[in-house]
């Protein structure tokens, strides 16, 4: 049971990586063993960089948790996003099949993870598993705030109408916490809604936003952020064509590559 101020502290300090004790870097925060930013000069063109993201850290919220559900009062808790009260977090939503949400969430930011980490990137992320609790949508926001991302990602798949396909990202209105950080987000939404066009067979979303981008206001990832951040719904699970992907490992991987291409390009 998370209780959170106890929680919340453990979750962090137990590490991103799985494991424990493995990296010595700030709690909640992991970088590969080889983190050098070499270049490797090929015989012909230019330089590729071996950790183009060396230096850099990136923020991962893997929307929900694998055991929200057996806690409601938890979940209803309000908490204050900004601009309004709301739930300090919910189930998320379920594939006709039963597959979670909050596990393809989490699975998508374990690949991502492991693809950052090997570019160089240190990595913070707001749960360490699909086993808890927690942690509420405003701690979600204060751990990528307080970790000091370059750059982050809110990780989601929507619950939509059942003929509605695609995904949508999400992007921050002004509200004051977030003011400087509005137009570095809309341009990391457009990259990462072009790597998504580029490196999945997923369409925009045909029923959320416009042409693949919804700004939101009522959010605490986007209203509270002060870091450059965006959330994606990656497609709708209650979608059968979507659900197919989304239940793939192999389309999974496809998402965590195309948001990392989204975060070099936007940090180049
Ligand atoms: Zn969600």
């Amino acid at each position: 049971m998370v209780v959170a101020a106890v929680g919340l502290a453990a979750l962090v300090a137990a590490g991103v990586d799985g494991t424990t004790g493995a990296h010595a870097g700030a709690p909640g925060i992991s970088a590969g063993p080889d983190a050098q930013g070499a270049a490797i000069i090929p015989a012909q063109g230019v330089p590729i960089t071996r950790h183009p993201l060396k230096g850099k850290i990136i923020g991962i919220d893997p929307g929900h948790n694998g055991r929200n559900y057996t806690d409601p009062s938890y979940l209803d808790k309000q908490v204050w996003n900004g601009r309004e009260w709301e739930d300090c977090d919910t189930t998320g939503t379920v594939t006709d099949s039963g597959y979670t949400e909050a596990l393809f969430n989490f699975r998508v930011a374990q690949y991502l993870r492991a693809d950052l980490i090997r570019d160089g990137a240190r990595v913070v992320m707001t749960r360490a598993s699909n086993d808890g609790i927690g942690p509420c949508v405003t701690a979600r926001s204060a751990i990528l705030n307080d970790g000091h991302a370059n750059v982050a990602v809110d990780i989601h798949a929507d619950g939509g109408p059942v003929s509605g396909r695609g995904f949508a990202v999400l992007e921050p209105v002004a509200d004051g916490p977030n003011d400087t950080v509005i137009s570095s987000s809309a341009r990391f939404g457009a990259d990462v809604r072009a790597a998504m066009l580029d490196g999945t067979s997923m369409p925009v979303s045909s029923y959320d936003g416009v042409d693949g981008i919804n700004h939101r206001d009522d959010l605490a990832g986007l209203n509270l952020t002060k870091v450059p951040k965006i959330l994606i719904e990656v497609g709708n699970m209650k979608n059968a064509t979507d659900a197919g992907l989304l239940t793939s490992a192999t389309f999974q991987q496809q998402v965590a590559r195309a948001l990392l291409a989204a975060i070099i390009t936007f940090l180049r």
